[in-house]
Order: structure tokens, then sequence, then C-alpha cells
């Protein structure tokens, strides 16, 4: 294995470095900057011959690495900065995670894979074929996620509107929704169907599985039902009900309560 003293050497009097790489594959993308970045901070060190190398963990003042000082590190500093995550109480908190992660651009699809510089044979979306995979298009845009959101939509009684972005559809609101029973309980059914066009996605991916538009939102309104139905302190919803008339409830005075 080369040490770092082997890739670069500091020349003349004011110490100019100079680079020895020796690529197999050529780097790009999100790599060539990390490169540049790495060239940019080692310009600035000095390097002491040719001793062995060995990794330093800083916020260590022994320089070794324990994962209490990672946990204090995480905590003080990084989590600062981290938005924090959304919550629907109505529905199980992996499903808000991935709505979370989707605001935040931070889902595996091909446009961001790429981005990272991950080398992939197609940056089209595996579902539709049609456009990019972005998480917008995975989520709103793509056919399949439109065809089902009408059908949602329609399910609702409610005007398709379609969101603008994954921001909006984290908000999961809709004026024509008049209680905040039913506020909730719309924001879970947008989360779920969300839920389910990412896992239609990566069963398309991963299991090479045919989807059938019918059966994916059949299986969005029976687990918002079992999910959302059990969740509510007051269970006033009812299987007919919420297949025929889903909104029944948001008219109802005495649904305005027990949200859990
Ligand atoms: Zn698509």
């Amino acid at each position: 294995m080369a040490l770092v003293s082997d890739r670069l050497q500091w020349t003349g009097s004011e110490g100019r470095v100079q680079f020895f790489w020796q690529w197999s594959t050529l780097p790009r993308w999100r790599l060539l900057s990390d490169l540049q970045q790495l060239e940019s901070r080692l310009s600035a060190s000095k390097c002491s011959g040719k001793s062995e190398d060995i990794w330093i963990w800083k916020p260590c003042n022994s320089g070794i690495y324990t994962t209490k000082s990672l946990i204090e590190l995480l905590t003080s500093s990084v989590a600062s900065h981290v938005r924090p995550t959304i919550r629907n109480n109505l529905i199980p908190q992996k499903v808000g995670i991935l709505i979370w992660r989707a605001s935040q651009n931070k889902l595996p699809v091909r446009s961001e894979l790429d981005r990272r510089g991950i080398d992939l044979d197609s940056v089209r979306c595996p579902v539709c074929d049609d456009d990019i995979e972005s998480i917008n298009h995975s989520f709103i845009l793509c056919k399949t996620a439109f065809d089902i959101w009408d059908r949602i939509f329609k399910w609702w009684n409610l005007n398709m509107n379609i969101f603008a972005d994954t921001a909006e559809l984290s908000k999961g609101s809709n004026s024509q929704i008049q209680t905040a029973t039913g506020a909730s309980i719309w924001q879970a059914v947008v989360w779920v169907t969300s839920y389910y066009i990412w896992k239609n996605r990566n069963d398309h991916v991963f299991n090479n599985s045919r989807f059938c538009i019918a059966k994916l939102v059949s299986e969005i309104q029976i687990k918002s039902f079992e999910w959302i139905s059990s969740r509510l302190k007051n269970g006033c919803l009812d299987w007919h009900n919420w297949l025929t008339n889903p909104r029944k409830f948001d008219v109802n005075p005495s649904s305005k309560e027990g949200i859990g």
C-alpha cells in the first residue's frame, strides 16, 4: 500500500507541492471535488518523511477514536444543525421518517446517486423510463405516482391538486378539509400513499415486480385504515365509510376529538 509521501512531493524553496496520483479509474463528479479539497488541504501542510501513515481522531486529545467522543460530537454540533423529523401520530414513525427523508432530498433516487459520483447504467426512472429519476419525479410526477394520486383524490372526493414538491407533500394539507381531525387523517393518507409509491418503486428496482395501480390503491386504503383506526382514541372510523365516503368524519363534530 502506498504512503501519503509516495503521492506528493514538496519542491523549491517555497515548498510547492506536486501530486503523483496513479488512478485505475479517473475520479469524477463528487470524487473530483473531494480530491480538489484534499489537494488544497495537503498543499497547506508538510509531510515529515517516509514514516508510517496514521489516522488521527481529532475530537479526542489522544487522537484515538472512541464511540463516546463521537456521540458527544453528534450531540453538540451535528444534531443542532439537523432539521427535526416530522410526525403524524396516526401512522407509524417509519412512514414519517420516509417523508422527512424525501423532503430533505435524502433518498437514493438515481439522480442523487449520480450526483454523488456513483456509476449507474441509467439515471432514468425505473418505473416509467420517461424522465430522470429525481425525488419529485418518483413521488409526484411519475405517471404511476400521478395515477395513484388521481385515484386517492377521487376516493376522498377532493379536486386533484397535485403537490408542487415533496415539501408541500410533507405538509399534506388541503383547503377543502374542514376539521383538525380531517386534516390529520388526510395528511396521514398522503404520507401512506407516498410510502406505497416508494415501496412500489423499490419492488420494481429490486424484485422486478409488476405493479397494478388498482391493487396499490387498495393496499393504501386497507393499510391507512388499519393504522389510523387503531390510533384514533375514539375509534370513530368505520370500514364501509372509509371506502365510500372517507370525508364523512370531516364534517362530524363528534370526530373533532381524539387524535392519538
Ligand atoms: Zn417515472
